[in-house]
């Protein structure tokens, strides 16, 4: 009666970038320039001849980890019930807990676990964010691509002028010089070339300490900003809860974290106004699921982080309006592209995560395992 996996190909994809990426960790020296983004990708096949594609991505370091720790867990799968996905999650998460619970491990698990749902979405013949149950049909998105610390405003200001006339509903740029003066005057004069109704926000990337974040955070208010992000260190929880109750503009964070009882703290100590977790981070949808129902008993705003392909199904089914990031860079990876007007993206009608791995993905692989049958 139930369907059983037979086999899973792993795949590592190295995707190279346009352009050497800065932001503030990088002109605080913590990182280099981000060149290429590795990419895990997750394809599962059943005896009964269905398919599911799942991926999880690693910046700068991770990725050759993240494909070695699937290859070893995965093969624990072959012959399960694919449906059975709050099981195999756990059972995955156990075979390797001697590695912890979080990070690398767990982030190795996501693109198995984005694969299954994907599968199982695709099964019932539906869209995954209506197999979830659907709020809404749109989910509203805002840029990140475009605002980065390398490029000169003048640069920003044509990415700002180009993202809105696609259809992108809002703004985030990078901040975080060494001279909050640089920062400021990069946030004026891209408000003054949007106007005061479009969406602005801003990013630290855990940049500043306590004091620099308090002081930017007031010189800031004048902006309206949508949100404040990572003004502090990811795991500064206390940091974070004394911004919130400080500023009028809403603090955002969690990219950064790489479990659900990472977000958990944070949602404890009342840190944030808008949680932005990412599900190939935190071990799947599997755990995302889990912690949006702790977000929305919280009451807080979902912005969850990259990987737009996964999240904008993930915030279609998200009580409160959510916020969807926008990068570009994935693009090359798939043969589909979101549909994009008004300010948000629009899901599509194609069965579970609607995207299907590209000719271009295949060329940039650069490690391969298929496991089980030859389905
Ligand atoms: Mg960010």
């Amino acid at each position: 009666m139930s369907d059983t996996i037979a086999a899973i190909t792993l795949s590592s994809v190295t995707l190279p970038l346009q352009n050497a990426i800065s932001d503030a960790k990088v002109l605080t020296g913590r990182q280099r320039p981000m060149t290429e983004v590795a990419f895990l990708f997750a394809e599962i096949r059943t005896a009964d001849g269905l398919d599911g594609v799942g991926f999880s991505y690693s910046k700068r370091a991770g990725g050759p980890a993240q494909f070695a720790h699937a290859r070893q867990v995965a093969p624990d799968l072959i012959g399960e019930d694919p449906n059975d996905i709050q099981r195999l999650w756990t059972r995955l998460v156990w075979a390797g807990a001697s590695v912890g619970r979080s990070g690398a491990a767990t982030q190795a698990i996501a693109a198995i676990d984005v694969a299954l749902w994907d599968l199982k979405a695709k099964r019932a013949g539906l869209p995954l964010a209506k197999l979830l149950g659907a709020h809404r049909d749109s989910v509203r998105c805002y840029d990140t691509s475009g605002g980065f610390l390398h490029e000169p405003i003048e640069q920003i200001l044509d990415n700002a002028t180009r993202t809105l006339a696609a259809g992108i509903g809002g703004i985030k740029i990078k901040v975080g010089h060494p001279s909050g003066a640089s920062d400021l005057s990069r946030v004026r004069a891209v408000r003054a070339h949007i106007g005061d109704d479009v969406p602005l926000m801003v990013d630290a990337n855990q940049q500043w300490d306590r004091p620099t974040a308090q002081r930017m955070g007031r010189a800031l208010e004048e902006f309206g900003l949508v949100w404040i992000e990572e003004p502090l260190d990811a795991y500064d929880a206390e940091g974070h809860a004394a911004l919130a109750r400080g500023l009028d503009t809403a603090i955002a964070s969690g990219e950064m974290l790489t479990s659900v009882a990472e977000h958990h703290e944070l949602i404890r100590q009342g840190a944030v106004d808008i949680l932005q977790p990412d599900a190939p981070r935190i071990g799947g949808i599997t755990p995302f699921l889990r912690l949006a129902t702790l977000a929305e008993h919280a009451n807080l705003i979902l912005a969850p982080h990259f990987a737009m392909e996964i999240h904008a199904h993930l915030a279609a089914a998200y009580p409160h309006e959510p916020w969807i990031e926008h990068f570009d860079w994935l693009h090359p990876l798939f043969d589909e592209r979101l549909e994009i007007h008004d300010g948000r993206i629009h899901l599509s009608a194609r069965p579970g995560l609607g995207v299907t791995i590209s000719d271009q993905a295949r060329e940039w692989t650069v490690d391969r395992a298929d496991l089980g049958g030859s389905a």
